[in-house]
């Protein structure tokens, strides 16, 4: 394959100007100007910035157990579709992701469909039901590697379990995901507490639930050295929290959501369950404490939180929806229009947030995974028209749910191409199908006797 044209987007360069790629064997085979394409592929990427596949750390794809949501087929074409090449996916499945055999049913499965990698994050308790430690040091040993561990969906609320969780998580150096939420405080919320939820009527989750939460996993991740990093902070004294903690060294990193800096509370007086996340759309003075957070660099990472949810489970009374939207598809979009294209945050930094820094934290370089653009590394890059206009249509998405609160907003750039280990896996937008995934789109029913045998094993062990 050759690709022709492109404006280059590595790390830790940043922008290096036009050239040609050729990518031969899954590898990108020689980087230069003016390449000759013999009998190959070539894919015109003019206009185009090309640049080392996104790396999603927080998507919940569901299977097993929720495939009417989403499975790991349909969140991989997601995925593939919004320019990711490898998605940490949240062990709250039912079974939950705690124990090694769920941890490889899942890796395999992303294998199977070979759209991205799909990396399980484990539980850090039995069951999620944060009384008794996982086996995380097993998990961390299995053929999918574990290396991150989160009860997220829910908070660990008990401060031993998550003290003993850090010291055994340090033990092998992996990274303990907060969901941080005082359960006390924000039990029977629908919505961020304050003149809105007032408003409306709707019982409200203090940003303080989420602060007393951080600022107790900075307060232990001091105490046992492990490393910690917040996912989804909502909040303007939850990123101040993780400000001082870095100025004071600890190991401490965070992420935020898309729709958290692009949203706020005032969209929720329509009702619109979409709108309904936990943690919940703050006030527009934190959504400007994010911006700034980003911009200084104390949040790391820009995640989705893809939550999908089925239509009865949103298009009800309120205070019954589920929380969560779907976000793998929409985040670049968002992301180049409303950060980069406000000038919040650079190309190069942007970019990096969605490959470099999560790619860092999570240890890929493990897998042989480095998001860079250097001759003889895996081809696992993203071809997007950055000045592109379309408008979120949810009844295209790739998802299994449509549960995005973005259906017809304009979005400036735009995902051309993916390329994950050297095949095409989205050609002009649209999956184009290679390898195993036309096998398994060929066969009635989906995905084949191999991930049968996989539905038994987990009957049988999980
Ligand atoms: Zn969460």
């Amino acid at each position: 394959m050759l690709i022709k044209g492109a404006t280059l987007l590595t790390f830790p360069q940043g922008l290096t100007g036009e050239a040609d790629v050729k990518v031969k064997g899954g590898l990108i085979q020689k980087i230069g100007r003016g390449l000759r394409s013999e009998s190959c592929q070539t894919v015109d990427a003019s206009g185009c910035i090309l640049a080392p596949g996104l790396v999603e750390m927080h998507a919940h794809l569901r299977e097993p157990g929720m495939e009417y949501k989403e499975d790991i087929a349909s969140g991989s074409r997601a995925a593939a579709c919004g320019g990711y090449s490898a998605v940490f996916c949240m062990p709250n499945t039912e079974p939950p992701i705690d124990n090694s055999s769920v941890a490889e049913y899942v890796f395999d499965r992303g294998e199977d469909e070979g759209l991205c990698m799909v990396l399980p994050h484990g539980a850090v308790t039995q069951g999620r039901q944060g009384k008794a430690l996982a086996p995380m040091g097993e998990m961390g040993t299995c053929r999918a590697g574990v290396k991150g561990f989160s009860d997220d969906g829910s908070p660990v609320a008990d401060s031993e379990i998550m003290r003993r969780a850090m010291e055994y998580a340090r033990t092998f150096d992996a990274l303990i995901i907060s969901h941080s939420e005082e359960p006390s405080l924000s039990a029977g919320g629908q919505m961020n507490e304050g003149f809105n939820s007032t408003f409306l009527g709707l019982r409200g989750i203090p940003p303080e639930s989420e602060r007393i939460g951080v600022f107790r996993d900075i307060c232990l991740a001091e105490k046992t050295g492990a490393r910690l990093h917040l996912a989804h902070l909502s909040t303007a004294g939850s990123v101040d929290l993780v400000r001082d903690a870095k100025r004071r060294g600890l190991p401490v990193t965070c992420e935020v959501a898309t729709h958290h800096f692009t949203l706020d509370d005032s969209g929720l007086l329509g009702y619109d369950t979409n709108l309904k996340m936990n943690p919940p759309l703050r006030s527009k003075e934190d959504v400007a404490a994010l911006l700034e957070a980003l911009a200084d660099g104390t949040i790391d990472v820009i995640a989705t939180d893809h939550a999908p949810h089925a239509p009865h489970e949103k298009e009800t009374e309120f205070d019954k929806a589920e929380f969560g939207c779907v976000g793998l598809e929409t985040s670049l979009g968002l992301v180049l229009t409303r950060l980069v294209g406000e000038g919040v945050l650079s190309l190069a930094d942007a970019i990096a947030k969605m490959t470099v820094a999560p790619a860092r934290l999570m240890s890929m370089e493990r897998w042989g995974y480095l998001p860079a653009i250097e001759e003889g590394l895996a081809a696992n890059l993203v071809i997007f028209d950055p000045d592109a206009e379309w408008t979120v249509d949810a009844a295209a998405l790739k998802s299994r749910s449509r549960n995005t609160p973005y259906d017809g907003w304009r979005l400036r750039g735009k995902v051309r191409h993916t390329i994950f280990r050297g095949n095409l896996v989205v050609e002009d937008g649209e999956l184009a199908l290679v390898g195993d995934a036309v096998a398994a789109q060929a066969r009635p029913g989906g995905n084949g006797a191999r991930k049968k045998k996989q539905d038994e094993r987990l009957k049988t062990t999980g």
